[in-house]
């Protein structure tokens, strides 16, 4: 077959390795826009579930992320200055350049074309070129933009803001820090991805960032205020920043996931709120589950049928939990009345999969001391 792919990403890249591994013959073409040292963020994180998934489909990858990995199996709520933690979770965080770095390693090792620093904005003629054209190329895809007529995207930007810093500042577990000033109700998401740094994601409502002065403030400026209002929890750490900006959450959903040989795979297709911690091991899990596709058929109507009917049901799984994990944070303000570990409580099951049962479960300690009675 001959499969072009546009973007570089851990779907695009992913995918290109599976197919390649599972057929050599396979011409496979990556175009992505970035060089190969380029990106966005600071850490991605993974469950322990996904990491088994990883294995199964790439023993070799699996082994190289997992050397670099950070793991950890609490979950810490930081509210009124009081750390509650809870544990019996299983992550791990690794820095997505290193990941980007092994996956761009696997695929070239196995025969993969990748053409760094092309931007694509002629994809007519590129897909009429192939067998199978794949949109991996992010959240702005520029695929499905080109076909939206066919995908038929639903696409909902969200009015809350966040930010994405990076710190020497270690949190050891996936830490939640919840912090008010006059503006209103900050709250920070961090966890470190490698010995040195760590993510430190901010996000408030919109009514805080208006009244914080954040639309006239300059990228120092907004650091600083945002050091400030999490001083205490980075230690005299400064933020670092990637050319870190303000955004708004984009919830992406689309209709069709193909038409004639065109599909989209990862953040082009659908995007989960970053609360969950799951963007980019969907788009690898997508990645296996399109490649899986094509092993039972090398017709591609057929495996593109096939992998829409596997995977859109996780997908809508996941959207809806991590819909309701994004509502809690949207609404956090109302929130902060409560005391540490009602809020630690109310964090862990935003999403509505994890029941209280599951958390006695987990962390038996945390449920006993909720209340004597073991109740709030
Ligand atoms: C604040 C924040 C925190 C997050 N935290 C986590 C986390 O903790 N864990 C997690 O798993 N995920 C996290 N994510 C999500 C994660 O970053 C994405 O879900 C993941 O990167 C999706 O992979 P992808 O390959 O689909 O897209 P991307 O990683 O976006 O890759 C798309 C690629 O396509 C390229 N491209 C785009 N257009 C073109 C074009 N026209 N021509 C050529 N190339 C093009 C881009 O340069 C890019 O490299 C987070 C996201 C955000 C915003």
């Amino acid at each position: 077959m001959r499969i072009t792919i546009i973007g570089g990403g851990p779907a695009g890249l992913y995918f290109a390795i599976l197919m390649k591994k599972a057929e050599s013959a396979h011409r496979i073409t990556i175009y992505e826009r970035n060089g190969p040292d380029d990106t966005f963020g600071w850490g991605v994180v993974f469950s322990g579930k996904t990491l088994a998934n990883l294995r199964a489909a790439d023993a070799e990858s699996h082994a190289e992320i997992t050397r670099e990995f950070e793991a950890w199996d609490n979950v810490d709520v930081v509210h009124r200055s009081e750390k509650i933690s809870i544990h019996g979770n299983s992550f791990s965080g690794i820095a997505r350049l290193r990941l980007l770095k092994i996956l761009q390693q696997r695929a070239e090792e196995l025969g993969v074309e990748v053409n760094y620093r092309t931007e694509i904005q002629d994809l007519e003629s590129l897909r009429n070129d192939c067998d199978l054209f794949v949109g991996a190329d992010g959240v702005n895809s520029t695929v499905r933009l080109r076909y939206a007529q066919k995908f038929k995207p639903d696409l909902d930007v969200r009015a809350h803001r966040y930010i994405w810093y990076g710190t020497n500042q270690l949190f050891h577990g996936l830490t939640l820090t919840f912090r008010e000033n006059d503006a209103g109700t900050f709250a920070a998401h961090s966890y470190k991805f490698n010995k040195t740094t760590s993510t430190f994601i901010v996000e408030c409502d919109p009514q805080t960032w208006e009244r914080a002065g954040f639309a006239t403030m300059s990228d120092e400026d907004t650091r600083e205020y945002v050091a400030n209002v999490f001083t205490a929890d980075l230690n005299g750490n400064p933020l670092l920043s990637n050319n870190s900006k303000w955004i708004n959450f984009l919830l992406v959903k689309n209709t069709d996931w193909f038409f004639d040989n065109v599909v989209l795979l990862g953040d082009a297709l659908h995007t989960a709120h970053f609360s969950i911690g799951s963007g980019t091991k969907l788009a690898m899990e997508d990645a296996i589950a399109l490649a899986q596709a094509f092993q039972q058929t090398t017709d591609v109507k057929q495996a593109l049928e096939s992998f829409t009917a596997a995977r859109r049901p996780v997908i809508e799984d996941y959207q809806a939990a991590a819909f309701e994990s994004m509502r809690w944070f949207e609404n956090a303000a109302q929130y902060m009345h409560l005391s540490p570990m009602e809020l630690a409580l109310s964090v862990m099951m935003r999403s509505g999969r994890v029941s209280y049962e599951d958390l006695k479960k987990r962390d038996p300690e945390f449920i006993a001391k909720l209340t004597p009675g073991g109740r709030l």
